[in-house]
């Protein structure tokens, strides 16, 4: 049973899937005006994380990010560079998919844009209109929030009375309050266009969500994520101009929020240079060690990004893809089967319980870390032969289709096939056939592989180690 806190109510609640067994989970993507930075990585890796571990849990999961293409910075942006919005949307996505590979993030099932959304967002704006919660202005479509009561039920930023500023043209039909936001913004010059019922022009921010959420996911979606500056105003706007336009109730069940990344103690901003790009971030650090990283703070905590923080993360997995390659050099022995069994369920139901838990990703480690220590100590004792070596790499690589952050299938690739020339090596020497085992030892060492005879048992190194 999977608890999660919901941003809207504030508590701790039972996750009840709409349809049994699947979860409908839609993030809101990022505006690609510019290269995504680790402040986006943070949000989508701990994202990733909850995704992959409905999976976990048994659960089918359809993923939805967007992907917004028109907004006031891709348009300044563009015209900075001489290009149009479609260009420099097109680059940017290209770069931000690469990076998301880059740090280990599933593609989504899909991801809509909103250019490619124009004729739906205008059939909701109708809609809004039809039932009377919007209404035109000489230069947009606006969503009257006094007329929806629900408005601030997530962000408690409810209803505020208040004109726009003093009306100076009278002739000038403006918008009636200042929290009514644009659903349609009308055309200016410069700026990229579609024909609409109101005339030339192009989608306020908000709305997008509301489309894509419903048409690539229906309603209502189980959960609709971002980090914490979205609650107010994008997603309580959602809220309101989803639940007004298409009449159902809720539109969201489960909303989630992220905590914000800073820098080295600074919010990222433009006017600090502080902004890291995701190549950026990766020109120091492994992906693994960043998603490590993030993996070890609550997902709904602020996380501060420092490098002497990023060094001590990358130590600490180092130390862990070590153990996993102590498991993988076992390959003979008698163990004690019980013994890891135990400590294997054990740590699983750690794990699990943590996890159910509203997604406690550093209590969920302290599993993982009682695990090697546990495991440790059994090796020691001489009760891990091939078969508990096996059984514990299984486990962590079931914990690992959550995290992903170990060095697996490389270490274990490599920690098979040398396993192999072992063993094939040993039955030689038993063979007495000397020169034939050393011809494979002198094989793996040109490779770059020592082998070790140790007490107990031989073991390898590679040169880079
Ligand atoms: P944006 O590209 O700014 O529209 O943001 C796209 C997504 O990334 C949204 O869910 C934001 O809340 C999230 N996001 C942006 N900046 C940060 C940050 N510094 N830390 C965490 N999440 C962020
Ligand atoms: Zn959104």
């Amino acid at each position: 049973m999977i608890r999660l806190t919901n941003t809207l109510g504030g508590k701790k609640e039972t996750f009840e899937p709409v349809d049994e067994g699947k979860v409908r989970m839609y993030v809101c993507g990022p505006t690609v005006y510019g290269p995504a930075h680790i402040g986006h990585a943070r949000t989508y890796i701990a994202f990733d994380i909850i995704r992959r571990y409905f999976e976990y849990r048994g659960f089918k999961v359809r993923f939805v990010m967007n992907l917004t293409d028109v907004h006031d910075d891709m348009i300044r942006r563009a015209n900075e560079q001489g290009i149009t919005i479609f260009e420099l949307g097109e680059k940017n996505i290209k770069l931000f998919f690469e990076d998301m590979k880059a740090l280990h993030i599933k593609p989504s099932d899909a991801n809509p844009r909103v250019t490619q959304e124009i004729p739906e967002i205008i059939k909701a704006v109708q809609s809004l209109m039809e039932k009377g919660f919007a209404y035109e202005t000489d230069d947009g479509v606006y969503f009257e929030v006094e007329k929806f009561p629900d408005y601030g039920k997530l962000s408690g930023i409810g209803h505020r009375k208040g004109r726009t500023g003093t009306r100076v043209d009278t002739d000038k039909y403006e918008k009636k309050q200042a929290q009514d936001f644009a659903v349609w913004k009308k055309e200016k010059p410069g700026e990229p266009s579609w024909d609409s019922p109101w005339g030339k022009g192009r989608p306020g921010w908000h709305i997008e969500c509301s489309v894509m959420s419903s048409r690539h996911l229906g309603i209502p979606v189980d959960i609709h994520g971002g980090a914490v500056d979205l609650v107010f105003p994008h997603h309580e706007n959602e809220i309101a101009q989803s639940e007004a336009a298409f009449g159902t109730k809720p539109f969201v069940k489960y909303w989630l929020h992220t905590g914000f990344l800073n820098v080295e103690g600074q919010k990222m901003s433009k006017s600090l240079g502080n902004f890291i790009t995701i190549p950026e971030l990766l020109k120091d650090f492994d992906a693994l060690a960043f998603r490590f990283f993030i993996a070890s703070t609550h997902y709904s905590s602020r996380i501060n990004f420092s490098k002497t923080e990023m060094e001590k993360y990358k130590v600490t997995l180092g130390k862990l893809n070590e153990f996993i390659k102590r498991l993988q050099e076992i390959f003979g022995g008698e163990g004690d089967l019980k013994s890891v069994e135990r400590a294997i369920e054990s740590s699983k139901k750690h794990f699990v319980k943590e996890m159910d838990d509203d997604f406690n990703f550093p209590n969920a480690w302290s599993a993982i870390f009682s695990f090697e220590s546990e495991m440790n100590k059994l090796i020691t004792e001489g009760k891990v032969g091939r078969e508990e070596a096996e059984k514990a790499l299984a486990f962590l690589k079931e914990i690992n289709s959550v995290f992903e952050v170990f060095s697996f299938e490389t270490q274990a690739g490599l920690g098979l096939e040398i396993g192999k020339r072992i063993a094939e090596r040993e039955t030689l020497r038993k063979e007495k056939k000397f020169a034939e085992a050393d011809r494979i030892r002198d094989e793996l060492k040109a490779k770059g592989i020592t082998l070790l005879d140790t007490p107990d048992g031989v073991k390898w190194r590679t040169e880079n180690r």
